[in-house]
């Protein structure tokens, strides 16, 4: 913004807050994106606005799970179309997943909006646009049940960064492997997805792209010996710990 000073201490954050607001008008995200946009921030704080350690094994996890799927699709909604366009292309292309449009409030308009902005960021294919190629996921009540009959509906890895809760035990109970990241480690998305990374997208996207591109030096048994050691509920209890650790010693407790 011209208002904004650039050494202001929070000037990434408004700026991207800025950038959302365009982008509600851009009718790439819902307003409600915005809401859940400021849940994330909250718990960014937490964190200390940084990729900690304890995330690094689910990255690395993520990434060999894609490499290694049959068939990976990574979903994109509003946030992620708006935050990481050319992250979300980069991390396909390293992974080879496919990325497939899946909105909340679906609408036309909003998927020609997100398909514009992907294609401008170097997206090839983007599945989920063809009404005539609808699935639909069992059990879910709203818009986001529709899915693509040659994506989603038939992958067997599934990334959906900044997801719901409700969609992602979906996912997981059609026996999929669902990857997600979430800066709140008690959503409900965080607690049921097979692989959760804490951390604020617009960094975890590029390190799993980073992780891929070491990954693929290894071979497929390699890769799924990183994937087999992975336990998500031990990673969420040392995301817990590191929270919990970073606040006492922010406290000035003893350890
Ligand atoms: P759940 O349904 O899983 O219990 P929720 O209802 O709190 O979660 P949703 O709005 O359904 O949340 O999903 C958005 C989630 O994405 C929130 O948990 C929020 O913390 C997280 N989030 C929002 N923005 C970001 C971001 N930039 N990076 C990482 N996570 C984010
Ligand atoms: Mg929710």
């Amino acid at each position: 913004s011209e208002f904004l000073p650039k050494d202001h201490p929070r000037y990434e954050s408004i700026r991207m807050r800025e950038h959302l607001v365009d982008m509600v008008d851009a009718k790439v995200l819902a307003p409600e994106g915005l809401i859940a946009h400021g849940r994330g921030e909250a718990f960014d704080y937490l964190i200390g606005e940084k990729t900690p350690d304890c995330v690094l094994g689910p990255i690395r996890a993520a990434a060999a799970a894609l490499l290694t799927a049959e068939r990976p699709i990574i979903s994109l909604n509003g946030n992620a179309a708006a935050l990481c366009p050319e992250a979300m292309v980069e991390l396909a292309e390293a992974t080879g997943a496919k990325l497939e449009i899946n909105l909340f409030y679906r609408s036309r308009e909003r998927i020609e909006a997100i398909t514009k902005l992907m294609e401008k960021a170097g997206a090839r294919e983007i599945l989920g646009t063809d009404e005539a190629r609808q699935g639909q996921i069992p059990e879910i009540g709203s818009e986001r049940k529709r899915v693509d009959s040659e994506g989603i509906l038939i992958a067997d890895t599934v990334f959906v960064p900044l997801e719901d809760g409700d969609r992602t035990e979906a996912l997981v109970k059609m026996g999929k492997r669902v990857i997600t990241i979430d800066l709140n480690p008690l959503s409900r998305t965080s607690r049921t997805a097979s692989i959760s990374i804490m951390d604020h997208i617009v960094r975890a996207v590029p390190a799993m792209t980073r992780a891929a591109i070491e990954l693929k030096k290894l071979n497929k048994t390699e890769c799924l010996t990183v994937l087999d050691g992975f336990d998500n509920d031990k990673a969420f209890a040392e995301a817990l710990r590191f929270i919990s650790a970073r606040l006492k010693a922010l406290a000035g407790d003893a350890s």
